[in-house]
């Protein structure tokens, strides 16, 4: 099946790539390979993208970006790009199913995946007591002690939901300064069940048949290690681009982050990135739709020049 534009990756820079491609009457694919939404869906709330001035749930803002890109003829398909290869102009796609798509242009929008923290105890108890998100699996640990790991915006904006339901949330950080949003500082600094432990790293993780039962940490500063008992963990220390399909491709920077230009444009002709694959300064909502928007507008004036 032969399209103008395939985006792979349906979250909100490829679903705005794809209302602008549509709006464009370009025939468009978006290939997804789960929920759309990306990490939006697993978002519990969201409260700084604009236009929705009490927040709005991430799963309620995918939804209403998937359905509003549907309504311009964006046809979004499930299924797991394994190979893209060129063919002259024509970019070849093939999914993991041995489904197989053409198209003139290109738009990778496969945002990232949760980095793991590699300690002991992480594999053995993931879904049992080690999760990577709090909306999927916080309400499981209702009145509980949880631990989350990381100082930036997921581990501080997910410690605060956590809140709802544990007892008490121990935010442990690696140094003794956070990375996320002042704003969002301020809220859990003044949550009295949350507490941060600073300047230490999780080394093991450790529970049984039903579950985690305790992590064992590291002070860095003082080499001290001590254990908290907790019956989860959350752990959020940063993602890595889902860019390893790509070998070879496009230009890739040194963290496997795509490389383009002001246009969205990769260092190949007619294949663009947006969103949280590209390098970039600022990994927002609101930084993804607007790259979705221009590499939209992007591929469209690339078939025009070159087909
Ligand atoms: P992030 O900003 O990369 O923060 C990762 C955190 O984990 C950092 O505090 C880092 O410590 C720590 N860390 C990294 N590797 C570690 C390890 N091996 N062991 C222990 N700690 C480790 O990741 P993020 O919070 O997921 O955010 C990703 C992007 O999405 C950011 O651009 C963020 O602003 C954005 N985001 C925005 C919002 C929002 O605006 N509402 C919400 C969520 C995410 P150091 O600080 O020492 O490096």
């Amino acid at each position: 099946m032969v399209y103008d534009v395939i985006i792979i990756g349906g979250g909100p820079a490829g679903l705005t790539a794809g209302l602008y491609t549509s709006r464009g009457r370009l025939k468009s694919l978006l290939i997804e390979k789960a929920l759309t939404g990306g990490q939006v869906m697993t978002t519990e709330w969201i409260e700084n993208y604009p236009g929705f001035e009490d927040g709005i749930s991430g799963a309620e803002l995918s939804q209403k970006m998937e359905k509003q890109a549907a309504r311009f003829g964006l046809e979004i398909i499930q299924g797991s790009v394994v190979n893209i290869s060129l063919n002259g102009r024509m970019k070849e796609i093939a999914l993991e199913d041995g489904r197989q798509y053409e198209a003139k242009s290109i738009i990778l929008a496969t945002g990232s995946n949760p980095r793991l923290l590699k300690i002991e105890g992480e594999d053995t108890f993931r879904g049992r007591g080690v999760s990577y998100c709090a909306t999927c699996d916080g309400a499981f640990f209702k009145n509980e002690k949880l631990a989350v790991i990381g100082g930036g915006d997921s581990a501080v904006e997910e410690g605060l939901f956590l809140t709802k339901f544990a007892d008490a949330v121990y935010i442990i950080h690696r140094r003794d300064l956070l990375r996320a949003a002042k704003c969002v500082q301020e809220r859990a600094f003044a949550n009295p069940k949350i507490k941060f432990i600073w300047n230490s790293i999780p080394e093991k993780i450790e529970g049984d048949d039903r579950g985690v039962k305790s992590l064992h940490i590291k002070n860095l500063k003082t080499g001290e290690q001590s254990s908290l008992e907790v019956a989860g963990v959350f752990v959020y220390v940063g993602y890595n681009p889902n860019t390893a399909f790509l070998r070879g491709l496009v230009d890739l920077n040194e963290n496997n982050y795509i490389i383009t230009d002001e246009n969205m444009s990769s260092s190949t002709p007619g294949i663009y990135a947006a969103g949280d694959v590209r390098a970039k300064p600022l990994k927002q909502i609101a930084t993804a739709v607007g790259d979705g928007a221009i590499a939209g507008v992007s591929a469209e004036k690339y078939i025009e020049e070159n087909f």
